[in-house]
């Protein structure tokens, strides 16, 4: 296209040049043709004035008789005639005729080129001459000498002139041509530069596009990895893809975040961005492509390419998976989606794995960071809240108790005679049965409560929102459901465990972690002391429920 617009400019510039020149040729000949007319009349003057100088100095009469055989020798030429006339226009003397031709020719006052000459300016005219049958262009120059006064004519047979003129445009044709090559040299050199420096500004403009554009990107990658390094969690994480997504990788593009919860083996989306994301919240790793092959799928809907199964791409869209991991732990995926070409671009394709690099090295840190905490809040045996956890949260739940004046319970466990058991089947049944019994308190209590080892083979419960009658109802499911344990290690049978609870409500039985503890201690000490295998309620407080019970023994 851009080929066929140059050559058409091409041959309108050739068009020009041919039209100027073609006026040029024109207009430089008539400036020949008049430049040779005044040569012609100029020379036919510098004659009459020879002629007319002769004759002032000849001191004869100047009678036909007399000049003509003079002029006829003066004359003596083909290409020029001289006439002389008397100021009336009488003819005295003609080179190309005899004396008795001379008289016999009529007055030449008349004859333009006699009638327009003057001592100043000389007459020109052109006329077939009947004399001599041609063409002749006459001269005519008027003189007053002191021994002649008159008119000299001077004819040139016209075709001289002409010859002349055609010789010149002749001359001129080749010179014209040189100029018309040279022209059309000049506008192709100029042609072939312009294109090169179009070229070279277009080039330039492009590479500052670029560097621009990567100047804009490694800003956006600075200003992300910087969020990423003052990142503390996941739900921070979550804010900064979401508000960042379509800034990283440009308007129009849309996407996802996904994480590997270590626990579960779905793949969960925790983040997106754009509004054109449409993909599963959860899936299967084996369902998208970029976890299958261990690194960067592209789905897309133009071609014969297989797409993951998790998402769904719009047609003229392409979604490209990226696997997340470090050290080839895998950590989640990033999908990014956007326009089909959107992924041609290499510093697109560069953008992405620097956004998923940074990505892998925060998640990974946050992933550690999440275990380091577990593990400072978990008992390792039992997965259950340590002591140091209960320490730290029993004050946020008293105020939150408080706040909402409700009530909340403690409850002390020990497992009986354990010291026994440990002695009869060994400390690693033991230990087993520690996590066993944890997994019951686990189950036992809702998300919002404490379950906490509190050391050794004792545990306590922290219940929020909940009356007396209700914890103890709760309770005594738990001493049944242990009493039901099934316990086996190694395919031998473990027997049967109890355990003796102790039970302190807020504010009845204490408004501090101290107090409820020690009072549920000492509820403890009295269920152990009453025979195991049951729970007590403290005494004391104002206890409003009529239902209270202090204490229940298994039957
Ligand atoms: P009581 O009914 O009065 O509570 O009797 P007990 O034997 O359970 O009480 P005691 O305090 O005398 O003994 C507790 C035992 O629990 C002693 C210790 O060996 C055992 N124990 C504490 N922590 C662990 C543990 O992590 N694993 C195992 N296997 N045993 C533990
Ligand atoms: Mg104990
Ligand atoms: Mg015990």
């Amino acid at each position: 296209m851009m080929k066929h617009k140059q050559i058409l400019l091409f041959a309108m510039l050739v068009l020009f040049a041919a039209v100027f020149l073609y006026g040029f040729h024109i207009a430089a000949e008539h400036k020949v043709n008049v430049w040779v007319h005044d040569m012609e009349v100029k020379s036919a003057v510098t004659k009459a004035d020879m002629v007319a100088e002769f004759l002032d100095e000849l001191g004869v009469e100047l009678t036909p008789e007399n000049l003509s055989p003079i002029i006829a020798k003066v004359g003596d030429s083909p290409d020029f005639r001289i006439t002389v006339l008397d100021l009336t226009g009488a003819v005295l003397a003609d080179s190309w005729l005899s004396a008795g031709e001379v008289k016999a020719l009529k007055n030449y006052a008349t004859r333009p080129e006699v009638s327009q000459a003057n001592l100043h300016e000389p007459g020109v005219a052109f006329h077939f001459s009947e004399t001599v049958g041609n063409e002749l262009m006459y001269v005519t120059h008027r003189y007053q000498r002191d021994h002649f006064a008159g008119y000299i004519r001077i004819a040139t047979p016209a075709s001289i002139g002409t010859k002349k003129i055609a010789v010149l445009s002749q001359q001129m044709l080749p010179l014209v041509f040189i100029i018309f090559l040279v022209f059309l040299g000049v506008n192709y050199y100029i042609f072939r530069y312009m294109k090169r420096e179009k070229n070279m500004i277009e080039e330039q403009k492009s590479t500052l596009e670029r560097l621009d554009r990567q100047s804009k990107d490694s800003k956006l990658i600075q200003k992300f990895s910087q969020a990423l390094t003052t990142c503390e969690s996941r739900e921070e994480l979550v804010d900064i893809i979401s508000n960042m997504g379509s800034h990283l990788f440009g308007e129009g593009t849309f996407g996802a975040l996904a994480v590997s919860p270590p626990s579960l083996d779905a793949i969960e989306v925790i983040a997106t961005w754009g509004d054109r994301w449409q993909g599963d919240v959860r899936f299967a790793p084996k369902d998208c492509w970029g976890f299958r092959r261990g690194g960067v799928h592209l789905s897309h809907n133009s071609g014969m390419e297989i797409n993951c199964s998790h998402l769904e791409v719009a047609q003229g869209d392409a979604v490209q998976c990226v696997l997340l991991q470090a050290q080839g732990v895998s950590l989640g995926a990033l999908h990014i989606g956007g326009s089909e070409e959107t992924f041609d671009s290499g510093s697109f394709q560069n953008k992405i794995y620097s956004v998923t690099e940074h990505l892998c090295l925060t998640i990974s840190n946050l992933n550690l960071r999440v275990k380091l905490e577990q593990q400072a809040i978990r008992d390792p045996l039992t997965a259950l809240y340590n002591r140091r956890y209960l320490d730290d949260s029993f004050a946020r739940e008293l105020k939150r108790a408080e706040r909402k004046n409700s009530s909340l319970a403690v409850i002390m466990i020990d497992i009986d005679h354990f010291k026994v058991f440990n002695d009869t089947y060994g400390h690693d049944a033991g230990d087993h049965v520690i996590k066993k019994f944890a997994g019951l308190l686990s189950k036992t209590v809702r998300e919002e409560d404490i379950s906490c080892r509190y050391g050794g083979e004792e545990f306590t419960l922290v219940l929020n929102e909940i009356d007396t009658a209700v914890t103890v109802k709760r309770a005594e499911a738990l001493l049944e459901a242990t009493r039901a344990l099934e316990l086996q290690l190694n395919n031998q049978s473990l027997g049967q465990i109890t355990v003796s609870l102790g039970i302190a409500m807020y504010p009845q039985h204490g408004s501090t972690q101290q107090e409820l503890i020690k009072a549920a201690d000492q509820a403890l000490y009295v269920a152990k002391e009453s025979g195991r295998n049951q729970l007590k309620v403290a005494e004391g407080g104002d206890l409003t429920s009529p239902k209270i019970i202090f204490s229940k023994k298994a039957a």
